[in-house]
């Protein structure tokens, strides 16, 4: 509907269609092209957000919870808002606020959960809860005004005060903040967490009181194997075929494959599939942060997968975007030059305080043997849930890590020094 108005929102067309290469040529090459004003662009929005996924949606939400007179426009490809995906986390996460604002938007939460080993199985009293895509969509249509949401709408190009539209409209703000999930990189040495899951519903009542986090007594296939469980109704749950792997690559009908043998595993008898979501998520093993914001489109913020910010271990990436909110919504200018500067700085700082868990991923990734993996993990999960909860929160303390690195290796300790070494040297 919106799309073939004239004007979207205040998006307006290009006089002239043989001048739509040149404009957009002159708005890419960044904030210093005067040009554009010759041409009749409407301003009215404050803030544009390109891509309408977890980061800006928690954005949009945060400001016009704090800040409703910050006119906020949102410009996503996709067909809804948020996508489709269940975003977990843990309660300690996030701070008290935090769970308070961001309430509206779990649909589910446990008082604790499970993890399952070969030689370890534990239940951990820590929450853990669950967001939705449809939560996160019904509280911005509720907060924002429609014309202000606009969907199936793919942004082309953009400069820190404009998006250029896959129609060559051009949509201009004080500040575009780009939340269009992961891009491609050179600078950051990225490893996977790919899943896919299946919300089924079960024949019998599967009797769990909380989520399994990571059952790992499954076969070990393509890395570092598990399944991920969340139980959403007596006989309802999600439950997701997860490998931490070397590669991309995802093939869906083996995954369903391996999640039908485990309901089998668990005398579950499958009678309904109401939903599918799958991720590739990235894992930092190591990389060049400033490199990396160098990469984007020179004073375009970023957030989200779109800013490095994700837990370098699980891949999560729901208390950095909640965080990241709180940021932007608290910044006493919004413009593109001030956002820029707070989301960089905030990213990099954050990037640099997690190297630990990068060196982690490196034992993990690359000292561990594909089938060894699990080990690393067995050994993390005996340590005590309080630190365990920091770990999560990327919030440890320094003799958390000391915990972490000794006692007995689940490795061999010089394979993995020798592995660290070469990395360091750039020879792994
Ligand atoms: C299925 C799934 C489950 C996950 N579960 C968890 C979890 O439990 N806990 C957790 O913390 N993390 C989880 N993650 C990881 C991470 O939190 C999510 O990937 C999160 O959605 C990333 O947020 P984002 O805003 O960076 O990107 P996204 O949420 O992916 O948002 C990017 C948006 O930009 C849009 N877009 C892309 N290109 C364009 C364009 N050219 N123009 C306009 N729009 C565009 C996309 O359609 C998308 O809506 C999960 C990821 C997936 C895929």
């Amino acid at each position: 509907m919106r799309r073939s108005d004239t004007h979207i929102g205040k998006v307006t067309q290009l006089p002239h269609p043989s001048h739509a290469g040149e404009v957009v040529e002159h708005i890419v090459a960044g904030l210093s092209c005067r040009r554009i004003t010759a041409y009749d662009i409407s301003v009215d929005s404050d803030i544009i957000l390109a891509g309408g996924g977890l980061a800006n949606g928690l954005i949009a939400l945060r400001l016009a919870q704090l800040r409703p007179d910050v006119r906020v426009t949102i410009v996503e490809s996709g067909a809804t808002v948020g996508g489709n995906h269940t975003w977990s986390s843990f309660a300690r996460d996030l701070t008290p606020e935090q769970r308070v604002w961001t309430a509206p938007l779990f649909e589910h939460r446990w008082d604790n959960y499970e993890v399952r080993f070969p030689r370890l199985q534990r239940r951990l009293d820590s929450g853990y809860g669950s967001a939705t895509s449809e939560r996160l969509a019904a509280e911005i249509a509720r907060l924002l005004p429609p014309d202000r949401v606009l969907t199936g709408t793919p942004v082309a190009a953009l400069t820190p005060t404009s998006v250029t539209l896959a129609d060559q409209r051009v949509l201009t703000a004080a500040a575009v903040i780009d939340g269009r999930g992961q891009g491609p990189t050179k600078a950051l040495d990225l490893r996977w967490q790919k899943f896919l899951g299946l919300e089924v519903e079960l024949a019998e009542p599967h009797g769990l009181t909380g989520p399994i986090i990571m059952d790992a007594t499954v076969p070990q296939f393509d890395g570092y194997r598990f399944v991920y469980t969340l139980p959403f109704g007596p006989t309802r749950v999600l439950i997701e075929d997860t490998y931490f792997s070397d590669g991309n690559d995802l093939s869906p009908d083996l995954l369903r494959r391996h999640l039908a043998d485990y309901a089998v595993s668990q005398g579950w008898t499958i009678t309904a599939t109401h939903r599918e979501e799958f991720g590739i998520l990235p894992l930092g093993i190591g990389g060049d942060i400033e490199a990396f914001w160098d990469e984007g489109e020179a004073g375009v913020p970023r957030v989200g997968l779109r800013s490095g910010m994700f837990h370098p271990v699980t891949g999560y990436s729901f208390p950095d975007a909640v965080q990241i909110a709180d940021l932007v919504a608290a910044l006493p200018v919004l413009d593109a030059a001030a956002i820029y500067r707070a989301v960089r700085d905030h990213s990099v700082r954050v990037w640099k305080a997690r190297g630990m868990y990068r060196l982690l991923n490196r034992m993990l990734f690359l000292a561990a043997l594909p089938d060894e993996r699990y080990r690393v993990l067995e050994r993390f999960y005996e340590h005590d849930e309080a630190l365990v909860g920091r770990f999560y929160a990327a919030k440890p303390v320094l003799r958390d890590w000391q915990k972490i690195l000794s006692g007995k290796p689940p490795l061999p300790v010089i394979r993995a020094m020798m592995t660290l070494i070469k990395y360091e040297l750039g020879k792994a």
